[in-house]
């Protein structure tokens, strides 16, 4: 039976990348009487959070893409979540090891830089090959010896040379061995990358069909090679087309909303969101621009999918949703769903430790928490009139604290108020003068509760939305 996977790292926001996968991933399944698997890639330990997971399971769900095996679920090819298969990995580390398709490598970063650099002065690829990497036996016994910390890597091709990939969509692709180097499988703190995790996972699981983002094609030799050493045989790849802003380049949180939660929160229906994303390269048989996720399963035929780069625009996106509210929710279930978006219990909680002590009345709320459930806010040049800097200073305020924040991956009120305050004193502004364009950006107004407590509430990619619109 053929069984199709989603592979998201809770390493962020959910990603509207990774519902537009799952959507392609689930409808192939569905189509095919198959199954759809949830995977955990949380590996890489700095940056995987439990909180993120959490975000991703939400969402994925909210859009009602439902899996049936997943690490909330269950199923009989779990664990479901990668930082739970460590063993799993070193064994089959080790079994390539044995059968010399692999080897430590006791390289020092120091040594890997010399190799580097020597390999781009001749004039040659970065990739490093086996046979520059690996050291005498005698060396590797010292240093096994000195207890020196090593990786395990994997063999591959030394010349160059073409490798024919697979591909659903594109036919036979040839992608070039010289660019493929011997690719860490195991971290020297027994830790699997990318690479192994997730051919052994795929194999274990029983995945049939691969359909992923477009970004990992030139992975796929190393992928190929892999099953060859196992002996399993390759699930078939399809690599699906990248989203895109409207300037064409890769959909990018610094241009464009990303996170799922950003759509949420302003108001998008899951089943416009959805139906959007059904249509990033690919349209129902009849062209129609409106269908449900049952329509979408119905009719998917995934040679359908184009492989222009399909374009995610906001502005489409919002008539698309206008067509969903008027053309199918009855007033009865319009409501249920404002109920359900404005008033639900955990935003309410989250809200009112702010509110509460500013409301004289149970009318001050709406007055007071607006804001946080309109879109944009209409902001004009008066309305930071009260600022105490000059237009120029202004302009750089939101300017670098737009950056500020982009760059920041951890959310929450301390580290972004640590953050603005440093930035203030770089900048030599007074902290008040400096956090009050800040607050007209958030919140309309500086008569609002902090602007931290703001930020938290509307999130990362609303935040950085208003600061965007503000200084336009
Ligand atoms: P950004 O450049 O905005 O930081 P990113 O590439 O860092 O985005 P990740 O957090 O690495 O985003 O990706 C999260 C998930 O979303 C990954 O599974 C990735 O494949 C997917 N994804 C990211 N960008 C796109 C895109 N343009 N189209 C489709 N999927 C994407
Ligand atoms: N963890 C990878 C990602 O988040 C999975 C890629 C794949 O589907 O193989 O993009």
């Amino acid at each position: 039976t053929v069984r199709t996977r989603i592979a998201p790292s809770p390493t962020g926001d959910p990603h509207v990348g990774t519902a537009y996968i799952a959507l392609f991933n689930l409808c192939f399944a569905r189509q095919h009487g198959g199954q759809f698997i949830l995977r955990i890639e949380d590996t890489d330990q700095v940056r995987s959070t439990p909180e993120s997971e959490q975000a991703i399971l939400d969402s994925l769900r909210w859009l009602g893409l439902d899996w049936d095996e997943g690490p909330d679920k269950g199923g009989d090819f779990g664990p479901y979540r990668q930082s739970e298969r460590k063993d799993i990995y070193v064994k089959y580390a080790q079994q390539l090891i044995d059968s010399g398709h692999a080897f430590h490598c006791y390289r020092t970063p120091e040594e890997l830089d010399e190799l580097r650099n020597a390999r781009r002065e001749a004039g040659g690829f970065a990739a490093l090959k086996p046979s520059e990497l690996k050291l005498s036996d005698d060396e590797v016994a010292k240093r096994k010896a000195a207890g020196m910390p090593y990786v395990i890597r994997m063999n591959v091709p030394e010349g160059e040379g073409p490798c024919p990939v697979d591909d659903m969509l594109r036919g036979t692709i040839e992608l070039d061995w010289g660019q493929v180097d011997a690719q860490i499988l195991l971290k020297s703190d027994g830790m699997p990358t990318y690479h192994l995790a997730n051919v052994v996972d795929d194999h274990l699981m029983g995945i049939t069909h691969v359909l992923r983002g477009e970004e990992w094609i030139n992975s796929a030799p190393k992928h190929k090679l892999l099953y060859e050493y196992f002996g399993w045989d390759m699930p078939q790849l399809c690599h699906l087309p990248l989203l895109r802003n409207p300037d064409k380049s890769k959909l990018s949180k610094r241009k464009n909303p990303t996170s799922i939660l950003y759509y949420k929160k302003m108001g998008y229906l899951p089943e416009a969101l959805l139906n959007y994303l059904g249509r990033m390269g690919w349209s129902m048989p009849d062209e129609s621009e409106k269908f449900s996720l049952q329509q979408m399963m119905d009719n998917f035929d995934v040679q359908r999918v184009s492989l222009g780069g399909p374009i995610f625009d906001v502005e489409k996106l919002s008539w698309l949703n206008s067509l969903w509210i008027r053309e199918d929710l009855t007033q009865e279930q319009l409501a249920d769903r404002l109920q359900e978006w404005m008033f639900n219990r955990d935003s309410l909680m989250a809200v009112l430790p702010h509110a509460q002590t500013r409301m004289h009345t149970l009318s001050d709320f709406a007055p007071l928490t607006s804001f946080l459930a309109s879109g944009q806010l209409p902001l004009t040049v008066a309305s930071f009139d009260e600022v105490k800097l000059d237009a120029e200073q202004l302009k750089q305020v939101l300017q670098f604290a737009l950056w500020r924040l982009e760059a920041l991956r951890s959310w929450t009120r301390d580290d972004i108020f640590a953050e603005l305050k440093t930035l203030a004193g770089q900048m030599d502004i007074k902290l008040k003068d400096f956090l009050a364009p800040l607050f007209i950006a958030i919140a309309g107004t500086t008569a609002s509760f902090s602007v931290m407590d703001s930020m938290v509430l509307l999130g990362p990619d609303m935040s950085r939305a208003r600061l965007r619109h503000a200084l336009h």
